[in-house]
């Protein structure tokens, strides 16, 4: 990934969805945006509220889902969108919701980012800042979970997943690298869903979760596999976790160059990560938002 020229949409669109937390009927909009504007969200639900940058110090803790909260808004469940946007490097939106969470659609990002498409993406003229990992960087938690950012001697993004949950798990021990970009990003990624566990459904819908959703919607696994569902490729559970790493980096409001290797993290160690990174490597953000002539 060298250095690029901003994007944004050509148009606007609308997509409407379930939200899986809060049962709400969404409506999502996504607008063009000017340069340096980034990805904002704002909740057309409550008045006189404030756009929400989609940036890692406006993030919130929440149990297996990313959100972001600015001054008295929030929205949550944004890691699909997120990953959506920069998968397809839009660099650039305003993003209307009328609903605390966002569509959960059929889990993936792959209807979402075909909208996206089909509205057009145009370039602006002004370059996207970018981080290079120059040194490793590691965060871990007490579970032996960890992420570590490398360096790498090529111009790419590249992220890779190890996931493994054991014998007894429906999971089977699945791990996969991707350079990311908007063509592996369609073909590789944006089609993969998130995915449940069956006794983690019952806990889920026992706390009022997921009410409006069957087992159709989700890709529900038990012990003898998908339910009432088929997988769409036998690693797509960490094809998932890809997204979802994407999703959560994307908080770091720039272009990420490195090589990005995840052992068994969640959305906690992918934000843990990027506050570090931005904390970190403030000095290594290439500043060349200028204007392209
Ligand atoms: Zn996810």
């Amino acid at each position: 990934m060298r250095t690029r020229n901003q994007r944004t949409l050509a148009r606007s669109l609308q997509c409407s969805g379930v939200g899986i937390f809060t049962n709400s009927d969404v409506k999502i909009r996504f607008c063009p945006a000017p340069e340096n504007h980034g990805v904002q969200f704002v909740r057309t639900d409550l008045a006189g509220s404030k756009p929400i940058p989609a940036l890692i110090e406006n993030a919130v803790f929440k149990q297996r889902r990313t959100a972001i909260e600015f001054q008295g808004a929030s929205v949550e469940m944004i890691e699909h969108v997120m990953a959506a946007l920069a998968g397809l490097q839009i660099d650039n939106s305003r993003v209307e919701i009328n609903a605390p969470e966002a569509p959960c659609f059929d889990g993936s990002s792959l209807e979402l980012s075909e909208e996206l498409l089909g509205a057009g993406i145009v370039e602006q003229p002004f370059q996207r800042k970018q981080i290079c990992i120059e040194q490793a960087v590691t965060v871990e938690d007490e579970s032996g979970s960890f992420i570590q950012a490398k360096p790498l001697n090529r111009s790419v993004l590249a992220i890779g997943y190890y996931l493994n949950y054991g014998e007894d798990s429906p999971v089977s021990p699945q791990c996969l690298t991707l350079e990311i970009n908007p063509e592996t990003w369609m073909s590789q990624l944006a089609f993969a869903r998130t995915f449940v566990l069956e006794h983690e459904v019952e806990a889920m819908q026992s706390l009022g979760f997921g009410q409006k959703l069957t087992a159709k919607d989700l890709l529900v696994l038990g012990e003898q596999g998908p339910i009432e569902n088929e997988l769409r490729t036998l690693d797509e559970c960490v094809r998932h976790k890809i997204l979802d790493c994407l999703g959560d980096f994307a908080l770091i409001g720039c272009d990420l160059q490195g090589y990005f290797c995840a052992h068994q993290s969640g959305h906690a160690l992918n934000r843990e990560l990027i506050k570090n990174l931005r904390a970190t490597q403030q000095s290594a953000i290439s500043d060349n938002s200028w204007k392209v002539a």
